[in-house]
């Protein structure tokens, strides 16, 4: 199967040179072939957005949001192909699978509500006879650009909200995952929404993003991905004066505390360390530890570890799956040997796996270190692996001071009793998102999604915050007096 760009409501083929095979991670097996895209693909696709948004803006949001309730049917009505489509593309297992396309429906729908809403404020002028108002207006065109650990939720945290908001937008998926964008562009296209209302352009990130960025009818970057490619992105999009939200890379740390629930806190760190292989922006890579519980928790954690059964995600019985490709399988094995030879103490794991079963597939063992510095280089940066790092501390001050301590600011976690120190940990963690008492992933997507520092540019993903990205603030001011009222003058 080769598959096409979505470009002004039809199917069409890349201008690029070259095609690209999408590998299945668990197996090796192609599943299908992509036509990389070129500059003038984006060319195409923004004319078709330019044109179709004047439109579009004019259609009542309602109108709009009643889109966004057939695409979540349809989406509903598909979850089981799409979340196989989704494993078998990069890799997670299939609950999981399955619970990324569930975060997509749940986008839909309370997207579809935003139609009936989009607040604006009315405020009291301070002139008699005269209204003041402000209201969300539509931007433009947007370009969206995602990377391929989820590959359709994140896709949908963007788009929903710039859609019901009157843009039309550009999508480049991740080359690693363009069959999740192939099947939105499906639904896209069967809901009926007008053509080039949604344009997905598949492409690499050097020739399709840059020619997004460049483009001067693209008003919007919408970016997630690493944090190293977001600098590019910001930089490109700031000599463009573009408006440029990035969702980058995280360094996330759950802190267990002497009085935690250990058994819970052990089940927190798994499934945040070694769901989707440790490959989630807000995956646990670090336990910051008190030292009172420190060799306890060793030993729950090794125990635990041992139940973990790895293989391809299809697999119902699986719990950790492979990593996306052969590059991350390399990284995170020079990883380990970095936390080797910086002294660290490997009390499990540290192998690619190529055992029966697993041959052909990009498998990596889920690793446990202890004894790890809090400013060495794998309790740093991100690994993207199922790799955690025990850091051993001795009070609640140095916990939050070590989480702190990384360029990174998405996700952190406190297990712990004391709600005093719960209370305390929330306000002082510098990061995006903070749990109690669970682990370092979970969002719900009507809250704001997104980081400090490294992670982010002070923009969100998902939630109502989302409408920020892809709205300006218009003031309006209606005066009924009949006469020349100056503001901050007249008003003695
Ligand atoms: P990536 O390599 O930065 O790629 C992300 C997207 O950017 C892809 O579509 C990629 O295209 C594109 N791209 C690459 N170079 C570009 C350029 N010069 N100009 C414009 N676009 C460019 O990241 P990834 O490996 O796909 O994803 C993993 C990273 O994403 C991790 O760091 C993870 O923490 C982060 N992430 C963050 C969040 C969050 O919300 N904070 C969520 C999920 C993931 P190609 O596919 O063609 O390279």
């Amino acid at each position: 199967m080769k598959l096409n760009n979505y470009i002004n409501g039809s199917w069409q083929e890349g201008g690029g040179a070259d095609y690209t095979a999408v590998v299945n991670p668990a197996n090796g097996e192609t599943l299908c072939e992509v036509k990389l895209s070129g500059k003038s693909d984006v060319d195409e696709a923004v004319k078709a957005a330019k044109r179709a948004q004047k439109e579009w803006a004019l259609v009542p949001a309602p109108k709009r949001a009643d889109y966004l309730y057939e695409i979540g049917r349809l989406m509903k009505e598909r979850k089981e192909h799409l979340a196989q489509v989704l494993t078998k593309e990069m890799g997670k297992v299939i609950e999981e699978g399955r619970g990324e396309v569930q975060e997509g429906i749940d986008m839909a729908f309370y997207m579809a509500g935003e139609g009936r809403r989009l607040f604006g404020e009315t405020v009291p002028s301070e002139l008699q006879d005269k209204f003041a108002m402000s209201v969300r207006a539509p931007i433009g065109v947007v370009g969206l650009i995602t990377p391929w650990n989820f590959p359709v939720a994140i896709a949908t945290w963007k788009s929903f909200p710039a859609i019901v908001a009157g843009n039309t937008f550009i999508w480049k998926p991740a080359t690693e995952t363009p069959m999740m964008a192939y099947e939105m562009a499906k639904i896209f296209d069967e809901v009926g929404l007008p053509p080039g209302v949604a344009n997905v352009v598949f492409g690499s990130g050097g020739e399709v993003g840059t020619a997004m960025i460049e483009h001067p009818d693209i008003r919007v970057i919408s970016f997630t991905g690493s944090t190293e490619t977001g600098r590019r992105v910001a930089e490109l999009g700031g000599r463009h004066l573009k408006k440029v939200s990035l969702e980058m890379g995280g360094k996330n740390a759950v802190i267990v505390m002497d009085d935690a629930d250990l058994d819970l806190a052990v089940e927190g760190i798994l499934w945040s360390a070694f769901g989707t292989a440790g490959q989630r922006c807000t995956a646990c890579s670090r336990v910051i530890v008190h030292r009172d519980v420190k060799k306890e928790l060793e030993q729950r954690l090794l125990e635990q570890m041992k139940g973990l059964t790895i293989g391809d995600g299809l697999d119902e019985s699986v719990r950790v799956g492979p990593v996306v490709n052969a590059p991350a399988l390399e990284k995170i094995h020079s990883y380990v040997e970095i936390g080797k030879q910086e002294g660290a103490k490997l009390l499990a794991g540290g192998r690619i796996l190529e055992d029966d079963g697993l041959k052909g597939g990009y498998y990596y063992e889920p690793t446990l270190f202890t004894d790890v510095k809090w400013d060495s280089r794998i309790a740093q940066e991100e690994i993207f692996g199922p790799v955690i790092s025990l850091i051993e501390v001795g009070s609640l001050d140095e916990a939050i001071e070590v989480n702190n301590s990384v360029t990174y600011g998405l996700s952190s976690s406190i297990f712990t009793r004391d709600v005093n120190q719960a209370f305390r940990a929330q306000r002082d963690l510098d990061t995006g998102i903070v749990y109690v008492n669970a682990g370092t992933t979970g969002a719900e997507i009507h809250l704001p999604f997104g980081g400090t520092k490294g992670t982010g540019n002070g923009h969100r993903d998902s939630g109502v915050a989302a409408l920020d990205v892809f709205t300006e603030w218009k003031s309006i001011y209606v005066d009924y007096s009949g006469k020349l009222q100056r503001a901050q003058i007249d008003t003695e």
